[in-house]
C-alpha cells in the first residue's frame, strides 16, 4: 500500500506536535475523548431524527485502555466510525475547526509553549506516540479500515477487521529518553487524573479496567485485588450543574475544552433561566481580541443544544452583533431538534432566549464595571470599540443598552471614565460635555481648541479612536447634557460680553478679515474673532454637524 503525505501545512502542525514540550502532553488525551464524544454525539443525533436507529444509551461509551507490556494506549469508542474517504479526508489533513484555529493563532505568535490552551486535534496523539493505529468501521457500513501513520513521512490507510460500529485508536507511547518521559501515559492513576481534569463532564461514560482491593469473600479482614471496569467521569454536563457546586477553575477548563478561546476567560456567566423560557447557558466574557475579531470573517455565536445534543455549532440569532465577542452555549429543551437554520431565525422561543441572554450581558458588564474596574477596563481595551460602533449602527437603536458601558479618556489624569462619571461631576456652570478628536492624546492636549475648556476647569473626553465621534453624534446627549467638541464655532463658554466685543472687533477689522477670507477661499468658511484662544493666535473650528475630525475620516472612506 502506498504511504500518501500529509498536505504542507499538516506536516508543520504535525511537527510542532512531534517537538511540544512536556507540561502540554496530556492535553492530548483531551483531544481523542472528545472526538469520541463528538461521534457518539453523531449516532445520538441520527437516532432522535431517525426512527429505523434505535439509541440505547447504555451501549454507547468510550474505553480506555493502558498495556503497559506492549507500550499501547487504546481509545475505543462507539461512535459513528468513519469511511474509507472519511478516514482520508478527516485524519489527512487539517481542515477542521480546532486544527485550523490552532494554526492561524501559531503563526500570529510563534508559541511552542500555547499548546496546551489550544484544541490542536486529532494530531496532538503525537505528541506522545510514534505510531498511530486507527480502525474505523462507519455507520450503516459492513466494512472497516485502518489508517496508520509514524508521523511526519505520511500515512497508510488499508482492509481492517472490526465487528462493531466505531472507532478504535492505538498510540505506540514512545519510549522514555534522557529528558522525557512517557511512562505515566501508561499509569492508571495519571490517565484517571487527566480524564478527571479535562473531560468530566463528557456526556457519555469513559470507562477504564481498573484494579482494586475487595476484601475476601467469606472472608472480611483479607483483600483480593480484582480487575474492575470503572466510570472515570462524573458525566452531568457543566450547564446543568448548580453553581454552588463549581469554581472558576471548573469554567476555565469548559472555556478551554470547547475551545472558546486561547485566552482565559475574564468572566463567565452561567444562567439558569425557568420563567418565561427553560434554558441554561455558560456565556464567556474573553480577555482577548480574537485575532480576526474586526474583520469581516470574524463570526459571532453561541453553541445551541436542544436538551443536551449540540444542534448548532454558531447559531449568531443569540447574540446582538454589538456583544459579538461573547463565546459559550445555550441549552433548551424547548427548541425543536430537527429545525432548519431558516425556521431558527423565525423562532419564538429563541428570541425570547436572545433577548434574555443580551440583558445577562449588559448587567454582567454592568457590575464588572461596577466592581471590577480593573478588569472591566482590561474588556474594553480589548471590545471597547465593537461597543461604540454598536451605538453607532442601526440608527442609535441600541444607545440606551450602551452608554453607560462606554469609557472615553479624560483630561482629567488621563483616566478611563464613564459617561456618568464625567457628568456627575462637572461644576455647575457647565453646560455641555466637552470633547476633542484626533490621532493622539498627545497631540489632542495640545491643540489651541483646548485651552480655554481646560482653563475653566472643565473635563474634555480626548476621541483617539475613529468611531468615537460618530457614537457621540449618535447618543446626541447624555443625562440632558449635550456633547461639544472643543473645535465647535460656538462653545457655550464666552459670555454674551465677550461675543459683543468680538463683534465689535470683527466691525472694527471689516477690511482685515475680508481679506484673509479672501486668500483663504474655498479652504475656510469665514473668519472670526475669538476670546477662546490664550497662547495660541489661531485655530480651526467647525460650525454645524460634521466636525474637522469627522470630516476627515469621511473623506477618507471609500465611496
Ligand atoms: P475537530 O475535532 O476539531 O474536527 P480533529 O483533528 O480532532 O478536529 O478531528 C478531525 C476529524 O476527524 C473530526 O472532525 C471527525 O470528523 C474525525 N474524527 C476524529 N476522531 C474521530 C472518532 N473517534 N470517530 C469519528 N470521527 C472522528
Ligand atoms: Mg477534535
Amino acid at each position: 500500500m502506498a504511504k500518501k503525505q500529509f498536505k504542507a501545512e499538516s506536516k508543520r502542525l504535525l511537527e510542532m506536535m512531534i517537538n511540544s514540550i512536556y507540561t502540554q502532553r496530556e492535553i492530548f488525551l483531551r483531544e481523542l475523548i472528545s472526538n469520541a464524544s463528538d461521534a457518539i454525539d453523531k449516532i445520538y443525533y441520527k437516532a432522535l431524527t431517525d426512527d429505523q436507529l434505535v439509541f440505547n444509551k447504555d451501549d454507547y461509551f468510550i474505553k480506555i485502555t493502558p498495556n503497559k507490556a506492549d507500550r499501547t494506549l487504546t481509545i475505543t469508542d462507539t461512535g459513528i466510525g468513519m469511511t474509507k474517504e472519511e478516514l482520508e479526508n478527516n485524519l489527512g489533513v487539517i481542515a477542521k475547526s480546532g486544527s485550523l484555529a490552532f494554526k492561524n493563532e501559531i503563526e500570529a505568535k510563534d508559541g511552542h509553549n500555547i499548546i496546551g490552551q489550544f484544541g490542536v486535534g486529532f494530531y496532538s496523539a503525537f505528541m506522545v506516540a510514534d505510531v498511530v493505529t486507527v480502525t474505523s468501521r462507519a455507520l450503516g457500513s459492513d466494512e472497516a479500515y485502518q489508517w496508520e501513520s509514524k508521523g511526519a513521512d505520511g500515512y497508510t490507510i488499508t482492509p481492517a477487521e472490526k465487528d462493531t460500529v466505531g472507532t478504535e485508536i492505538v498510540l505506540k507511547i514512545k519510549p522514555n529518553t534522557e529528558e522525557d518521559q512517557y511512562d505515566e501515559f501508561l499509569e492508571e492513576y495519571r490517565l484517571r487524573a487527566i480524564i478527571k481534569k479535562y473531560s468530566d463532564f463528557i456526556r457519555y461514560p469513559i470507562k477504564m479496567d481498573v484494579k482494586t482491593q475487595r476484601p475476601k469473600e467469606g472472608d472480611d479482614n483479607e483483600f483480593e485485588e480484582v480487575q474492575e471496569e470503572q466510570t472515570l467521569n462524573s458525566m452531568v454536563p457543566i450547564w446543568r450543574k448548580n453553581k454552588g457546586e463549581l469554581t472558576d477553575a471548573d469554567y476555565e477548563n469548559f472555556y478551554n475544552e470547547k475551545r472558546y478561546g486561547f485566552d482565559k476567560p475574564l468572566k463567565h456567566i452561567h444562567v439558569k433561566a425557568d420563567g418565561a423560557v427553560v434554558y441554561n447557558a455558560i456565556l464567556f466574557i474573553p480577555e482577548h481580541t480574537p485575532f480576526d475579531y474586526y474583520t469581516k470573517e470574524y463570526e459571532k455565536g453561541l453553541e445551541l443544544y436542544s436538551n443536551g445534543v449540540l444542534i448548532m455549532e454558531k447559531c449568531g440569532d443569540l447574540l446582538p452583533d454589538y456583544f459579538s465577542f461573547v463565546k459559550g452555549m445555550v441549552d433548551s429543551e424547548d427548541l425543536s431538534l430537527n429545525i432548519s437554520r431558516e425556521m431558527l431565525q423565525h423562532d419564538r422561543q429563541l428570541t425570547l432566549i436572545a433577548k434574555n441572554i443580551k440583558n445577562k450581558i449588559k448587567s454582567a458588564l454592568q457590575s464588572m464595571l461596577k466592581d471590577e474596574r480593573e478588569k472591566y477596563e482590561k474588556f474594553y481595551q480589548s471590545f471597547g470599540r465593537g461597543l461604540k460602533f454598536g451605538v453607532y449602527n442601526d440608527y442609535g437603536m441600541h444607545k440606551d443598552d450602551l452608554q453607560d458601558l462606554l469609557l472615553f479618556t479624560s483630561s482629567k489624569e488621563k483616566k478611563l471614565v464613564t459617561l456618568d462619571e464625567y457628568v456627575s461631576r462637572m461644576p455647575e456652570d457647565q453646560k455641555y460635555i466637552y470633547y476633542a478628536a484626533g490621532d493622539s492624546i498627545d497631540r489632542l492636549e495640545k491643540l489651541p481648541q483646548t485651552e480655554m475648556v481646560l482653563d475653566k476647569g472643565y473635563e474634555i473626553l480626548y476621541f483617539t479612536d475613529d468611531v468615537d465621534e460618530f457614537a457621540i453624534k449618535m447618543l446626541m446627549k447624555y443625562k440632558e447634557k449635550e456633547f461639544k467638541s472643543v473645535s465647535s464655532g460656538d462653545l457655550g463658554i464666552e459670555s454674551d460680553a465677550d461675543k459683543k466685543e468680538n463683534e465689535a472687533e470683527e466691525n472694527d477689522n471689516k477690511e482685515l478679515f475680508s481679506a484673509m477670507e479672501g486668500i483663504l477661499a474655498g479652504k475656510v468658511k469665514s473668519v472670526k474673532a475669538s476670546k477662546r484662544l490664550k497662547s495660541h493666535p489661531v485655530c480651526l473650528s467647525a460650525e454645524g454637524e460634521v466636525s474637522i475630525e469627522m470630516e476627515k475620516i469621511l473623506k477618507a472612506m471609500p465611496n
